[in-house]
């Protein structure tokens, strides 16, 4: 083989490498070198001229034939980089000098190789800057390459993803300033490089959400790190601040296929998900049912736009009645769901539904299509009640939500007194103001508000105060049940209530009302009006229209007495 020929093949393999990887070339170059009768190559990089002078560079043996040699040739190169590069070519002691025409071939060698070493460096450069976010903190795209590098070669295998984030870390910057908070965030971060070693990676994804990767035996003790550490502050007054976090791991399993880092991060994000809304445990492992709910979730937007389009949502209307005439006097619109001839409950497509913003077009379809049924039953004469519609929490972040609803109810002509408006309770300070302006404005356009599921979630007596509510819907868990006698704390709670209720000016209403005796409980306690199986279940529109005619339920003797 002549010498272009395996010069050209030299060319290929570097080009084709994006790392430097002598040991790949190693084969052409050795070819080379015998071809020349070159007996050795050394090459020695020094950072800037001082170090140059103080001969302090790493050497790099490109070849060596391990025969005795002399030096003949000594080149010097300035990198792109700024660094010096020194080659030196040896010959076999004793042998005939190189003709001209070699000589013009190692100079070539060696020019080529030098370009090839100060490139990889200015991407190695270039890559170690990619790697880093403007704070100095390893970035999310330094997680994917190590995620790749390792599931590529089977390493990820029995190891643990981890994706975290600080609890609570805005409170630590209020209290000790942003760049206090920035100053520990980082203690914190080199905490855990300092404690993984060489044994696990940590990265920011962004603000307080970081992604790490470790082996298993890292695991515990990492874990243990993350449930809390106090972090020095203030060097000279020794004030610490503590820092936790909430955590998804997923284990990855031994047998474990890499496709693409993807796949691993939509499991750890899956599980902090979890961590960070269930309230119930700061750590959580993705599990299997995580990835089925993942699996339904996605099903669920696939179907959504089309059963929606197709009209498979229906209303079905839960009758209100008042308890001491036996009046109809409203209903509330609850969903059903039909799809592939099977009725599908709420309670398997509303929470999902409520992990993105499909809610809100389920929402305003169900407000569009009551509307419709009450201009029908107006027009047709029928004596027409109130009907409440269901208004996730999702629609507080639409800033136009009021027009929107007032937009559907008057395009159907419907009156506003018609209309009742159930939303839940809340639980963070931004959404009660979001809440108090809705509720306000709807208030003022005449469309009646109720909260629902009162005692379900976290009460504060604030909301109900500082909110112009119209009606307060206890939830069935404070209906007192069979067993509860009337010093229960069911029936302690569910009395006092209904005495917040009236003193307060709202109209209060009990669901889930089942049994005889608890309708007779609610004569006791003054709460007329009531909603639940022992009257209707959920009814269809045409069953419902049927009420609506008769409006007056007969109430039995044995809940009058
Ligand atoms: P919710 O708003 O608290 O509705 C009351 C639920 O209690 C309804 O369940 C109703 O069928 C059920 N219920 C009524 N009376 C009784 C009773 O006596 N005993 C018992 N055990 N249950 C009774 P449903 O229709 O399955 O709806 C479940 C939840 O789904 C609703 O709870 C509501 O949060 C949500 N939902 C239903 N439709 C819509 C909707 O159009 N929009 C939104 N955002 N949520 C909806
Ligand atoms: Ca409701
Ligand atoms: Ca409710």
């Amino acid at each position: 083989m002549d010498f272009y020929k395996i010069f050209e093949l030299l060319m290929k393999q570097m080009n084709s490498m994006r790392e430097m990887d002598f040991d790949a070339l190693y084969p052409y170059v050795s070819r080379i070198c015998e071809f020349l009768r070159v007996a050795k190559i050394t090459s020695t990089r020094y950072a800037n001229p001082r170090l140059e002078a103080l001969n302090r560079g790493d050497v790099l043996i490109a070849y060596d034939s391990g025969k005795p040699c002399v030096e003949a040739i000594n080149k010097r190169m300035i990198t792109e980089m700024m660094s010096i590069v020194s080659c030196r070519v040896y010959i076999e002691a004793g042998a005939e000098p190189w003709t001209d025409e070699e000589v013009g071939r190692i100079n070539l060698l060696v020019d080529t190789t030098a370009v090839y070493v100060s490139r990889s460096r200015v991407q190695q450069a270039a890559e170690r800057y990619a790697f880093f976010d403007d704070d100095g903190y390893h970035n999310l795209r330094f997680y994917i390459k190590n995620l790749q590098k390792m599931g590529q070669s089977g390493k990820l295998n029995g190891k643990a993803a981890l994706n975290f984030n600080l609890k609570h870390f805005s409170l630590v910057n209020q209290q000790i300033g942003r760049q206090g908070g920035s100053f520990v965030m980082f203690r914190f971060f080199k905490g855990i490089e300092e404690l993984l070693g060489d044994k696990g990676l940590v990265c920011r994804m962004g603000g307080d959400n970081f992604v790490a990767v470790c082996s298993k035996e890292m695991l515990p003790p990492l874990l243990d790190y993350l449930s809390g550490r106090a972090i020095v502050y203030d060097e000279v007054s020794g004030d610490r601040i503590m820092v936790s976090a909430s955590v998804g791991v997923y284990e990855i399993p031994e047998n474990f296929r890499f496709n693409d880092s993807g796949d691993i991060l939509d499991k750890i994000i899956a599980a902090v998900t979890v961590a960070k809304t269930s309230g119930k445990s700061d750590v959580v492992y993705f599990s299997k049912e995580m990835g089925e709910r993942k699996e339904r979730m996605s099903r669920m937007q696939r179907l959504f736009p089309d059963a929606l389009r197709n009209e498979e949502f229906q209303v079905f209307y839960q009758p209100k009645i008042d308890i001491v005439t036996g009046e109809l006097i409203g209903a509330e619109a609850l969903c059903r769901w039909f799809h592939d001839d099977k009725l599908i409950s709420p309670n398997d497509f509303i929470p999902l539904l409520e992990q993105g913003i499909d809610i809100c077009r389920l929402d305003f379809y169900m407000l569009d299509h009551v509307c419709r049924d009450i201009r029908r039953w107006l027009d047709e004469g029928r004596k027409v009640v109130r009907v409440s519609v269901n208004l996730s929490r999702k629609h507080m972040l639409d800033v136009d939500l009021l027009e929107h609803i007032l937009e559907i109810v008057d395009r159907n002509n419907v009156p506003h007194s018609l209309i009742e408006m159930e939303l839940t309770e809340t639980t963070t300070d931004v959404e009660f103001k979001d809440l108090k302006r809705v509720v306000s404005g709807l208030q003022r356009a005449g469309i009646s508000t109720s909260v629902d599921d009162f005692g379900m979630g976290y009460s504060s007596l604030n909301l109900i105060k500082e909110v112009p509510w119209n009606v307060l819907k206890i939830d069935k868990s404070f209906l007192p049940v069979e067993d509860d006698d009337e010093s229960s704390t069911r029936s302690v709670m569910f009395r006092y209530v209904v005495a917040m209720a009236k003193e307060l000016g709202l109209e209060c209403i009990a669901e889930g009302v089942e049994t005889p005796q608890q309708v007779k409980v609610l004569m006791d306690n003054h709460c007329d009006l009531a909603q639940g199986y022992f009257f209707d279940k959920p009814l269809p529109m045409r069953e419902f229209e049927k009420r609506l005619d008769v409006h007056h339920y007969e109430m039995s003797a044995e809940t009058n007495s």
